[in-house]
């Protein structure tokens, strides 16, 4: 498989189907617990995986392993993840 071929992942009709399964769970309100905003629009709501996957088949898919953020905080969640990686890029890139 190629390296990041994952990125399709989020394209496939069961990335959708799941990504709303967990917004429907979650009730549209985002898990970060100082936020707490609830948005009917899915568009303005991520899907994020908790334990980042990098790639890992079992971890992108697991339901336990999503949760629904606000874009907001998803944005401020990824800056941080991208100031880790610079340690770590190497590793897994
Ligand atoms: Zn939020």
């Amino acid at each position: 498989m190629p390296r990041q071929s994952w990125k399709a992942w989020y394209k496939l009709a069961r990335w959708q189907a799941l990504r709303l399964r967990i917004f429907l769970r979650d009730r549209y309100t985002c898990q970060r617990k100082a936020c707490g905003r609830v948005e009917p629009n899915t568009s303005q709501l991520v899907c994020d995986h908790v334990i980042p996957h990098r790639g890992d088949e079992r971890l992108f898919w697991d339901e336990t392993n999503l949760q629904t953020l606000c874009k907001a905080c998803h944005n401020r969640d990824k800056q941080r993840e991208e100031q880790t990686s610079l340690h770590t890029r190497g590793v897994w890139d």
